[in-house]
């Protein structure tokens, strides 16, 4: 890769940052929704809680009013709930009572403020509730003899947070109709000192949560960030050619299989590159030798007379045919492989088709003592495209010709099994040996890599045929084993 066309990656950031600051984006969140909770939002939280008490309670004394063990439960309640309690009926009378905590509002307060607010609760629906301050009720003087600056060390301040206390008061009637209410108080401990702890150990929580994403994210970036590190060297490596490269990446899913794609993508990549020589070798090879030949004999016919003779302008027109052939040869698999040639299908005499072609070549060989037999049957009609066909059973008779064996014959035949119609091409050849049989349908592939004359190929016969077939949906295969000569055949469908 030139350097024109490398991406530039220098404003990127490594895996190990990138990490890191998410881990810490993700501790501050935590730590914000922390402060929220437990700093910002705790006074109103424990107000709301408290709010819901006193309410809760208030209700289980209105369900029980008329219950003869009122007394009991009012004071099972104010002690459960930490609460004072006072129930009155329309005359101020008290129902019941329980009075537990040291600075009550209501038993403290004077008998014309609780009807006030009994009066205040009707007007409002039914219920009220209000925030006090107890000394309102009861002024000792004490605080008013404080003065922080008479006294030395750590002090209070001036004026502490007063101790606030919650009155709800809630007007009912009772079974017989009759206006009752109760009012029940509730002291609100100021948060202030639960802050402070809260406050302080956050801090420690902060300090703990960054020192905690440092090393998590060294640790897991170490983790992930090693095999990327490791396949990304392996991957420069292969671009550099070397395909043999193994791409090892273990300890995740994703990593395995990425690595695993890229091995299989290293073979794939050596089994072009393979590929690609082999053309290049084969083609040129294919090329060159009819070229040497065509014009090593007719700078001969031109600079000697004698050379003139009709046996070496055979040779010229021979290898010219030759030539002719690969240049066609790899013309049809270009156009077949891409996809770009049309059938034209029809039904048509199947039998008839290769009887005809093997009687022209059974003329063409005849002179060099070749013996094509035609073991046919009944006549056989497909649909198919039948100079395709044609070719493709060409094909493989020139090969059963050139590799059969001393008593030059070959076999034609054609099989009927149920619905299709096998035409096998036997020959009394060498065969081919088993590990060879996989790959006689690839292109430009030949068993016999030294490409010792008579026996030539461009090596494309073969993946014509197959080609052909695979576009006709019908079948081709092979039988063959060293020494005991070899069946090619392709089969199709019965119209
Ligand atoms: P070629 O033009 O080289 O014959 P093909 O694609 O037709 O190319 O065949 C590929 C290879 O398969 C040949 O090089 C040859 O080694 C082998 N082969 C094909 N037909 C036969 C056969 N009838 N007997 C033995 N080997 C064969």
């Amino acid at each position: 890769m030139t350097n024109r066309h490398k991406p530039l990656r220098t404003h990127t950031i490594s895996i190990q940052w990138k990490i890191f600051c998410f881990l810490l984006l993700f501790c501050a969140l935590l730590l914000l929704i922390l402060w929220l909770f437990q700093v910002v939002f705790l006074d109103s939280f424990y107000q709301s809680i408290k709010t819901n008490e006193v309410k809760s309670t208030a209700a289980a004394v209105i369900k029980n009013i008329d219950n003869t063990d009122l007394d009991a439960l009012v004071e099972q309640l104010a002690l459960s709930n930490d609460v004072c309690l006072e129930v009155m009926d329309e005359t101020n009378e008290e129902l019941a009572s329980a009075d537990i905590l040291r600075n009550c509002a209501i038993h403290r307060m004077p008998p014309n403020e609780r009807l006030r607010l009994i009066a205040k609760a009707e007007e409002n629906g039914g219920e009220l509730l209000e925030y006090y301050v107890p000394n309102s009720f009861r002024n000792n003087g004490a605080l008013d003899q404080y003065e922080k600056n008479k006294l030395i060390g750590h002090t209070p301040p001036d004026s502490p947070s007063p101790q606030q206390t919650l009155l709800y008061t809630r007007v009912f009637n009772n079974a017989q109709g009759a206006t009752c209410a109760v009012l029940v108080n509730s002291v609100i401990s100021p948060v202030n000192a639960t802050v402070t702890t809260l406050r302080v150990q956050l801090c420690y929580i902060t300090g703990f949560m960054v020192l905690f994403s440092v090393v998590l994210a060294f640790i897991i970036a170490k983790r992930v960030g090693a095999p990327i590190k490791q396949i990304n060297e392996s991957a420069k490596e292969l671009a550099r050619g070397h395909y043999d490269t193994v791409f090892t990446g273990g300890g995740y899913r994703e990593i395995s299989e990425l690595s695993d794609t890229l091995n299989y993508t290293a073979n794939e990549l050596s089994k072009v590159e393979e590929l690609r020589r082999e053309l290049i070798a084969n083609i040129s090879h294919d090329l060159r030798t009819p070229l040497t030949l065509i014009s090593g004999y007719a700078e001969a016919m031109r600079d000697l007379p004698d050379e003139m003779s009709v046996e070496n302008a055979q040779i010229i027109v021979d290898e010219t045919q030759r030539l002719t052939t690969l240049v066609n040869d790899a013309l049809d698999i270009s156009k077949l492989q891409a996809g770009v040639v049309e059938l034209h299908t029809a039904r048509y005499n199947l039998t008839a088709s290769l009887r005809a072609t093997v009687l022209r070549m059974q003329e063409l060989v005849k002179k060099d003592g070749y013996r094509i037999v035609l073991l046919e049957g009944p006549d056989v009609f497909v649909c198919a495209d039948e100079t395709k066909i044609s070719q493709a059973f060409y094909n493989l008779l020139i090969n059963a010709i050139q590799y059969t064996s001393e008593d030059k014959t070959v076999y034609v035949r054609q099989v009927l099994d149920a619905d299709t119609v096998r035409i096998e091409v036997q020959d009394t050849g060498e065969g081919i040996a088993p590990e060879n049989l996989p790959y006689i349908w690839e292109r430009y592939y030949k068993v016999d890599k030294t490409h010792k004359r008579p026996v030539t190929g461009t090596g494309l016969g073969l993946s014509i045929v197959k080609s052909i077939l695979e576009m006709h949906a019908g079948g081709v295969g092979v039988s063959s084993a060293p020494g005991k000569g070899s069946i090619f055949w392709f089969s199709l469908k019965i119209a």
